[in-house]
């Protein structure tokens, strides 16, 4: 040192930042009645029609809890492998705030023993390995009314304000999500799953457009590397897939933004503004509400037994995540089969018939995402409810299998099947489309074809042997594809190469 040389230091790389996001999913649980009472829970209702005493906090009524939306909670816990009262029991608390939505000035939910605890999830982003996301819990609660504004999007500004009480005392769960997720990509990845898991376990219709599953996004940014959480930024009013996508997104910019810019993030509550694409302010920490919750003393502690447990075990179907490991694993399919095939319950169940009728999993599998997805995209039509039943899709893949015809007349005949059911074998045979396998009736097609292209056959001994496909087509045509291929082909290689 001390040489008089200039020393130079390396310009600092620049910094990459990660998100760090947890998720709060709103399911709505799909029964009948609401939490409470006995009200229907029907979307759609004429405004304040769906209302009684009780879920309009009437004095001197009492809360009676619904037993179909408990044990839907207990089958989402168990599905989400989280512990069921940990601690012995849990129990309902009133969460107290003053706002025309709600008509008793408390929400019943559930404060210090939520119903379950320490969950995961596993979730699968597109050409990366399964994750699995913890949960930190799962609580019970009851929605509150709804809010109609004239002249404005939110109370402040608008000319009046009406209410609606049909949702207040609609069953909710809510799903807390440890901070493990990394990405917009995984985020919505994970609220898909979850969607998928409520609707595998009928718990739960996930009609987005009806307000089913809401999300509450919590995310801050830190440089890769950094072990301590930045400041947490929540955001409301995520209603798909869709704009929680993009919500962090944004989010992730405007966080990195303000961090190289040396600014400090508040903490601080953000709605997410589906016109502009944009989150803004809407309060912040310091304003936050004391909620003041104190136990429920209407509604006794809920107690679950081993016995309890062991029964509700016995209702949980295969999930998602567990079929999708199947498919791979044992039937051998790629991710992104396994993922389109179980995307449904029904339609996993329904390839799950084929493949048990016999069908191997790959044949099944292109069938089942291919031509009968294709008509289920163009028709809207359910799966369980179409004319092509496993049975009938099936019995059109026997006759293939066993070469009675190929597989572009199977395609030819999935309209009326489609369209009319009944069965493949015997329409085929009343439209005498059975494959032609006779080498003798092939054989004098094929020199037909031959000598009709004098010109074509010169050609291809020429050397342009792509015209193969000329000459297997022009067979087809002759006998209304029902040549067997691999014989024609031979037939014409045998021929051409003389
Ligand atoms: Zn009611």
């Amino acid at each position: 040192m001390g040489s008089g040389k200039v020393m130079t230091t390396a310009v600092p790389a620049k910094v990459k930042y990660e998100m760090v996001i947890g998720l709060e999913v709103h399911v709505q649980l799909s029964t009948r009645t609401k939490l409470f009472c006995s009200c229907s829970t029907e979307f759609g209702a004429v405004p304040n029609t769906n209302v009684c005493p009780i879920c309009t906090g009437q004095p001197g009524t009492l809360p009676v809890l619904n037993q179909q939306a408990l044990d839907y909670a207990v089958l989402t816990s168990l599905a989400l492998e989280a512990q069921i009262n940990p601690r012995g029991l849990s129990k309902f608390d009133r969460k107290q705030y003053f706002y025309p939505d709600l008509p008793k000035n408390y929400q019943i939910s559930q404060y210090d023993l939520p119903l379950s605890e320490h969950g995961s999830l596993e979730i699968e982003v597109e050409g990366e390995a399964p994750r699995r996301i913890g949960i930190t819990r799962l609580h019970m609660e009851e929605d509150a009314g709804k809010l109609v504004h004239a002249g404005a999007e939110r109370l402040s500004g608008s000319a009046y304000s009406m209410v609606d009480f049909n949702r207040a005392g609609v069953p909710l769960c809510e799903i807390v999500s440890e901070p493990d997720i990394r990405t917009a990509a995984e985020a919505a990845a994970y609220a898909e799953e979850m969607r998928r898991i409520v609707r595998y376990l009928g718990v739960c219709d996930g009609n987005m457009q009806e307000g089913s599953m809401r999300f509450d996004l919590n995310i801050s940014v830190r440089p890769v590397g950094e072990t301590k959480f930045g400041t947490k930024v929540e955001i409301k009013n995520l209603n798909s897939f869709n704009s929680l996508q993009r919500a962090v997104e944004y989010e992730f910019t405007r966080q990195t933004g303000a961090v190289e810019n040396g600014e400090r993030i508040p903490q601080e509550t953000r709605l997410w503004d589906e016109a502009t694409q944009r989150t803004i302010s809407m309060r912040s920490k310091e304003e936050a509400n004391d909620y003041r919750y104190f136990p429920e003393p209407d509604l006794v502690p809920i107690r679950l037994t081993p016995a309890d447990l062991a029964a509700y075990r016995q209702k949980l179907p295969q999930l998602p995540a567990q079929k999708r490991r199947h498919y791979r694993e044992v039937f051998g399919l790629s991710a992104y089969d396994a993922r389109v095939l179980t995307a449904e319950r029904e339609s996993a169940e329904y390839f799950e018939r084929v493949v048990s009728l016999g069908v191997e999993p790959k044949q099944a599998a292109n069938w089942v995402n291919g031509p009968v997805a294709s008509y289920l995209n163009e028709t809207r039509n359910k799966i369980n409810e179409i004319k092509v039943t496993p049975e009938v899709l099936v019995e059109l893949l026997t006759l293939i299998n066993q070469g009675m015809i190929s597989s572009r007349i199977a395609n030819d005949l999935l309209p009326d099947l489609f369209g009319e059911g009944g069965s493949p074998r015997a329409l085929v045979e009343a439209r005498g489309l059975t494959q032609i396998s006779d080498q003798g009736q092939l054989e004098r097609v094929v020199d037909e074809v031959l000598a009709e292209n004098t010109d074509s056959v010169s050609a291809y001994r020429g050397g342009r042997t792509k015209l193969l496909g000329f000459f297997v087509g022009q067979v087809m045509k002759k006998t209304a594809g029902r040549a067997e291929p691999q014989s024609v082909n031979r037939l014409l290689l045998s021929k051409l190469d003389q």
